[in-house]
């Protein structure tokens, strides 16, 4: 194929990913959006693979097929609450993709430049590299956390800031030395040695960060997964994969921004590592706690439920562990069709990735338009009858608001104890993912509905 046609496809292809994030934009267009997405890749795979400088097919089919073969197998395998862990493993391909591309580039002595060029392109490979070492190590600690291998506490080292500024120094003067080497021989050594300290990096830097941080670690890997990509197309010179990477690299970063301020963290602070947790080595927040829990059955609350007007329903990981967004979906049409007003609460960082629970309600067909986010229900949630948290803990735990000290101090959450009632169904009385004590559950207005979510929305379903 002519490097024109191949050309024009890469162009195709690029809108269609422009397309895609669009689409991605809203729950309605989704679908749409993964269509232009999937349409887009097959062109890029194409074409590429149709292009001049494709001098053979046996490792591209053979590397291929063993990548059809996992993906398949891992994409149909995967459970709905395990994605996060995907998303991250999936990541860190990419990171060790530009690491060894970036490593072959320089090895590979068949390209001629002038010296300006070379001096380009062996900034592009450390840089390549850089990233991508970054992001591979990252990944992983990201992908061992979220998979609860690792704790999700931060890990605050004493002068860790000092540690990561001297990495810093130190790569960009190995940076110096390798772009100044000259040859392979002598340019190899600083490269390994930033590549080492990158890798280092990039476990500190996601270990530091803690708990409710999280989901900006998740979104801020994704952006550089991009830069990643985006770098390995410039080691390439492969337009559409600079143009992909710098898609993903940019909107991952916007959602880290958008993130970040759901939370109320400043998107430095939380890539410097643990600034906003201070104190989550040491407390849970459990100290001040007063009040007695109290229980309630099913049957009790299938009467409350009988007797009220208004009713909001907060979804959080455990419906997602659960699986109970099918008969979540069927208990709010019911109580619907007995006149009740039925809305969903949604927070930013609800579940285990960004959108969790809006998936999880989409596939159980609630309409979009009864599922509200945090914004738009706090101040209305006062005059609610009763607030139903199904398998949530940290997104509506009062003492991000009522506590300084707490870990979470800071972060916004539903208001859902000013309602006149709140049932919350959980197991027992553990604490969510950022491991902080939950006042909630010990006011006088709430009801511990203790038990799988999925069991007893079940019953309470089958008894309205
Ligand atoms: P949490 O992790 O705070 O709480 C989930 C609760 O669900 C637990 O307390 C658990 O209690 C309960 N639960 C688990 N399984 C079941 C079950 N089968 N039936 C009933 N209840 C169950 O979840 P939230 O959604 O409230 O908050 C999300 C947290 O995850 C935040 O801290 C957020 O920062 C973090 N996070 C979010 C990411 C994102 O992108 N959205 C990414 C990474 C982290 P019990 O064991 O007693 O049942």
């Amino acid at each position: 194929m002519s490097i024109g046609i191949v050309t024009a496809a890469y162009i195709v292809a690029s809108i269609f990913f422009i397309l895609s994030l669009g689409g991605l934009s809203k729950q309605e267009t989704a679908r749409r959006g993964n269509l232009y997405g999937i349409s887009g890749m097959v062109l890029a795979i194409f074409a590429t693979l149709l292009g001049d400088h494709v001098t053979g097919y046996n490792m591209i089919v053979i590397g291929m097929a063993i990548g059809v073969v996992v993906g398949g197998i891992l994409a149909i395998r995967v459970q709905m609450t395990s994605m996060p862990e995907l998303v991250a493993i999936l990541h860190s391909f990419v990171g060790l993709a530009a690491v060894l591309v970036g490593f072959s580039t320089y090895l590979d002595t068949t390209a001629v430049f002038t010296s300006t060029e070379k001096v380009i392109h062996d900034i592009e490979i450390y840089l390549g590299v850089l990233i991508g070492a970054v992001t591979f190590t990252g990944s992983v600690i990201a992908f061992g956390k979220l998979k609860g291998l690792l704790g999700s506490r931060a890990l605050l080292l004493p002068a860790r800031h000092w540690l990561n500024l001297t990495i810093l120094v130190v790569c960009i003067y190995l940076g110096y030395e390798f772009v100044q080497s000259g040859e392979i021989s002598v340019g190899m050594k600083p490269l390994l040695i930033m590549t080492v300290l990158a890798f280092i990096f990039g476990i500190h830097m996601v270990m530091a960060i803690g708990g409710a941080d999280m989901p900006v670690v998740i979104s801020m890997l994704n952006s550089y997964s991009g830069w990643a990509a985006a770098a390995t197309g410039f080691m390439l010179s492969n337009d559409l994969l600079i143009v992909t990477g710098a898609l993903v690299g940019s909107s991952g970063a916007i959602l880290s921004y958008i993130m970040c301020k759901a939370m109320n963290r400043s998107f430095i602070s939380v890539i410097m590592g643990g600034f906003g947790t201070k104190t989550s080595s040491s407390s849970t927040g459990s100290e001040d706690i007063q009040g007695e829990v109290i229980s309630i059955t099913a049957a009790d609350t299938t009467e409350l439920l009988n007797n009220i007007n208004s009713m909001v329903i907060v979804p959080g990981y455990g419906m997602a562990v659960a699986h109970a967004q099918h008969p979540v979906s069927e208990m709010a049409k019911r109580l619907q069709a007995n006149g009740i007003d039925v809305k969903f609460a949604i927070h930013p960082v609800a579940g285990r990735m960004p959108g969790h629970m809006n998936v999880l309600l989409a596939e159980a067909k609630v309409p979009y338009d009864i599922v509200l986010e945090m914004d738009e229900i706090n101040d209305d949630l006062p005059e609610v009858d009763v607030v139903m948290v199904i398998g949530a803990n940290d997104i509506v735990n009062p003492s991000a608001i009522e506590s300084p000290d707490s870990p979470i101090a800071g972060m916004p959450v539903l208001e859902v104890w000013k309602a006149k009632q709140v049932i919350v169904l959980k197991r027992s009385m553990a604490s969510g993912y950022a491991g902080v004590e939950n006042p909630l559950f010990f006011k006088e207005n709430t009801r511990m509905l203790f038990g799988d979510a999925k069991a007893s929305i079940d019953q309470v379903v089958g008894s309205l």
